[in-house]
């Protein structure tokens, strides 16, 4: 489900493991990019230290890759405190997170990524420990079970999404600063792919770099993955180096075009236009036409999509946008050219 068969996911694969560690910024100086989150944060950070007291609760949330776990990382750094990681569905039963909760020290940060994924019997519980850092748990079974209320040491918990629409609202309520991840732009990426380099002693030059960011669909974890598949082409089919035309045939071969687009991309594009007149369409519908699952189509390819102008999200479903025809070679429907030249006479006329 998770869409890791696919060479541009943006979730972690198997291969990005031995690098993610090294190529992972650990201070919020090296973090690139997302300067509003930073400057937020370090603010907070900042202030949470004088009073020497936890940060307030953080949400991260945004599509995969953009760098939720790297900035909870980077948190506990700051904060100069110990950080434990963990997953919503790997905390399945209440004692577990009892477990990891008394096991915190104060000023901790546990940071729960897929925080979404939490089942609720587990979510009752840390509302409590996240209020009031109280821990109810109950001791015995039958008529003679009875509750007992547990303190914690301050803590703050880092969580971290794809979907925040799908946290329930008491959960959303007790966190007290929330960030949006935003896709990166072709200049901070490049700014990762050069920084990336450096620490893996790649030889790249500055079109090469470009042309690795603008086909990174907007995530760093893909501008690093891309960055090692042109090193291995560069080191065999090259004298070594990623210049622009080196970046451009390692790409071709992964079958990635100009704008980063996969043949998932296209077959999802393809069917709006062409099996459903442009939409809308529901996700369900699209999801059965293209075999894809719906969670993965709305969280790893639609942003991408969406930010590239391609499809827009409607209450009555997907719709392809005029970019979208023109980028896979299709004419444009009439209604849509009309709209296009109204908009050139709008445009000419300011
Ligand atoms: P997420 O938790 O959102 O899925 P990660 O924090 O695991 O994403 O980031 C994936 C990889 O991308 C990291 O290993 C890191 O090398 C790189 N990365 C993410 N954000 C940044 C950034 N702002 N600057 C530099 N590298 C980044």
């Amino acid at each position: 489900m998770e869409d890791t068969e696919r060479y541009i996911s943006s979730y972690s694969r198997e291969e990005d493991l031995d690098t993610e560690v090294s190529l992972r910024p650990r201070r919020m100086e090296e973090y690139v990019g997302q300067d509003k989150v930073k400057e937020q944060l370090g603010i907070y950070i900042q202030a949470a230290r004088q009073r020497a007291e936890a940060l307030d609760h953080v949400l991260l949330y945004g599509p995969p890759g953009l760098g939720k776990t790297t900035l909870a990382n980077i948190i506990a750094q700051e904060m100069d405190v110990q950080i434990r990681v963990t997953s919503g569905p790997a905390i399945e039963r209440t004692g577990d997170l009892a477990a990891i909760l008394t096991n915190l020290a104060k000023g901790d940060v546990l940071f729960i990524d897929e925080i979404h994924r939490l089942n609720n019997a587990v979510a009752e519980v840390l509302y409590p420990a996240m209020e009031d850092f109280k821990l109810d748990i109950m001791i015995g079974k039958g008529p003679s079970a009875r509750s007992i209320r547990l303190d914690l040491p301050d803590f703050t918990l880092v969580g971290a999404t794809t979907r925040a629409g799908m946290l329930s609202s008491p959960l959303l309520d007790r966190f007290g600063v929330m960030c949006r991840l935003e896709m990166y732009g072709v200049d901070d990426l490049m700014r990762i792919v050069l920084r990336s380099a450096g620490i893996l002693g790649v030889d790249i030059d500055e079109q090469g770099a470009r042309n690795v960011a603008r086909r990174s669909r907007g995530t760093p974890r893909i501008a690093n993955r891309i960055l090692k598949r042109a090193r291995d082409y560069a080191q065999i089919k090259a004298d070594g180096r990623i210049t622009d035309d080196v970046a451009d045939s390692a790409l071709r071969m992964l079958e990635i075009d100009q704008l980063g687009l996969d043949h998932i991309d296209r077959r999802l594009l393809t069917a709006i236009i062409v099996k459903f007149a442009g939409g809308p369409v529901g996700l369900d519908t699209l999801s059965a036409a293209t075999g894809e699952e719906s969670t993965t189509i709305e969280d790893v390819y639609e942003p991408y999509l969406i930010q590239l102008g391609f499809i827009n999200r409607t209450p009555r479903g997907r719709v392809a946008m005029a970019g979208a025809y023109q980028h896979l070679g299709y004419a444009l429907p009439a209604k849509m050219a009309d709209d296009v030249v109204q908009m050139d006479i709008f445009g000419g006329a300011q």
